[in-house]
């Protein structure tokens, strides 16, 4: 399936080349011509995956092919959860729209910034409306926009919206768009709320499901080090420059926390700077300009910060501080190894948060075997958790307690086989809950100190 063949226009289809894409990806095959004949679409589709340009270039085309009305309305509403995203959405909008014959009027709005001048611009009205629900509302009340000409609605990252409050927003911006309109739903998760959401804005959709991403291409190397948490900023700065990483997201909790770290790799050397909410846009606009043009090693961010952010080819992604979620996890992974690219996703495991992380393997049916490097192991004490030697697991083949502890003690200094680090001396050897042996889980060991 080539681009040519999805029934795009010849102004599309040269900003496709521009852009250098040789084939559509499924997304894009399967969501473009279902757009293009005017059907509503719920697509299950995460961030990588080509989604933006999915709806954006159809619903371009449809734009132009009808009658643009004078006055303040809005023709094509894109709602997104973040600013970083609705930037970046709007950004593809004038990119994917720059050969069209009639120029697109694309405005982008969101929080935190004056809404002044949003409001003068929106004075003519916009073809394309890319906004964050807050703001939205904002200048719903502002009355400095009307919804009711919306043609196309798009929802993009609806989990997202969802979990920063949008139930509530959706109830009073539903109210000031026409019942007559296209609606475009997209989410990386469906969940029963996303799902009712779906339900309560699309009309007989067409279902679009796609297996995820890091499925499909697994070209993402999961890695997760244990090391004791005030030993983290440490082996991150052993890390980038032992493996020569050019530019590493590093997420960490809170926006303290990533000044913190920011600034002590700072003072070790290395070009580092903190994403955070709390910066003004235009520093968050300035960091990014600068991660993305390698002016900056190490980003180091807090998830609202770094949600949704497209930086092609990002080699390396960390976890210091562990998501909350297994979905953000996947999230969090999702920010590399972009569109074909390989990408390595490091996580912290830590004496706290190794329980914390054992559910979030398991949440998404993984098992990621555990490292330790040589120089960082942890020393950290808590209570004795099981130890899992071999990769073994498959139901009727599993080690007998006796097999594991003969092996244990057979093993002077204990190695992790694929890192060849040492495992420290005085690890608990305990045959495993049942509840906790995890059959998919390539586990080389895991292990603790006793208290
Ligand atoms: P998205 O999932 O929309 O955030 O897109 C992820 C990345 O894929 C962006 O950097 C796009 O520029 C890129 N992309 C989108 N469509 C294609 C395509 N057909 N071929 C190659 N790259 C693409």
């Amino acid at each position: 399936m080539s681009f040519s063949q999805l029934g795009l226009s010849a102004p599309l289809l040269r900003a496709i080349a521009e852009k250098n894409y040789v084939d559509p990806t499924p997304i894009q095959a399967a969501a473009i011509p279902v757009i293009l004949s005017g059907g509503d679409v719920r697509a299950s589709a995460q961030t990588g995956s080509g989604k933006t340009a999915a709806y954006v270039l159809p619903l371009l085309q449809g734009l132009t092919l009808r009658r643009r009305e004078p006055g303040r309305w809005v023709r094509a509403l894109i709602l997104v959860p973040t600013r970083e995203l609705a930037a970046q959405v709007g950004e593809a909008v004038r990119r994917y729209g720059r050969f069209l014959p009639e120029p697109i009027k694309t405005l982008v709005v969101y929080g935190g910034v004056s809404i002044n001048p949003q409001m003068m611009a929106l004075g003519g009205g916009a073809d394309v409306l890319v906004a964050t629900p807050g703001r939205l509302l904002d200048l719903i009340e502002h009355n400095a926009l009307s919804l009711q000409a919306v043609s196309v609605l798009v929802l993009d990252e609806a989990d997202r919206l969802l979990a920063l409050g949008f139930a509530e927003e959706w109830g009073r911006i539903t109210r000031c768009l026409p019942l007559e309109r296209q609606s475009l739903f997209f989410s990386a998760t469906f969940s029963p709320a996303v799902t009712a959401l779906a339900d309560a804005l699309l009309r007989d959709p067409h279902i679009i499901e796609l297996a995820p991403v890091l499925k499909e291409e697994p070209r993402i190397e999961e890695r997760a080090i244990e090391v004791d948490e005030p030993r983290r900023t440490q082996l991150l700065r052993y890390l980038t420059e032992e493996n020569g990483w050019t530019r590493v997201l590093v997420f960490v909790a809170t926006k303290y926390g990533t000044e913190h770290v920011a600034d002590k790799l700072r003072r070790a050397g290395l070009d580092a700077t903190a994403l955070h909410g709390e910066l003004s846009q235009g520093a968050r606009t300035q960091a990014l300009v600068d991660f993305k043009a390698g002016r900056i090693r190490l980003l180091i961010a807090t998830d609202l910060a770094a949600r949704g952010l497209d930086i092609e080819e990002l080699p390396v992604v960390v976890n210091y501080d562990l998501p909350r979620s297994a979905v953000d996890y996947v999230h969090r992974i999702g920010r590399t190894g972009r569109a074909g690219a390989h990408g390595v996703a490091v996580s912290f495991v830590s004496a706290e948060t190794h329980a914390h992380f054992q559910l979030i393997e398991k949440r998404n049916v993984r098992g990621i075997l555990r490292e330790q490097i040589e120089g960082f192991e942890p020393v950290e004490i808590e209570p004795p958790v099981p130890l899992v030697l071999g990769g073994g697991g498959i139901k009727g083949k599993r080690k007998s307690k006796k097999d594991k502890l003969r092996e244990a003690a057979g093993l002077a200094r204990p190695v992790n086989l694929e890192t060849k680090s040492v495992i420290p001396a005085g690890l608990v050897v305990k045959e495993p809950e049942p509840k906790e042996f995890f059959p998919w889980a390539q586990r080389v060991m895991v292990g603790r100190r006793m208290r």
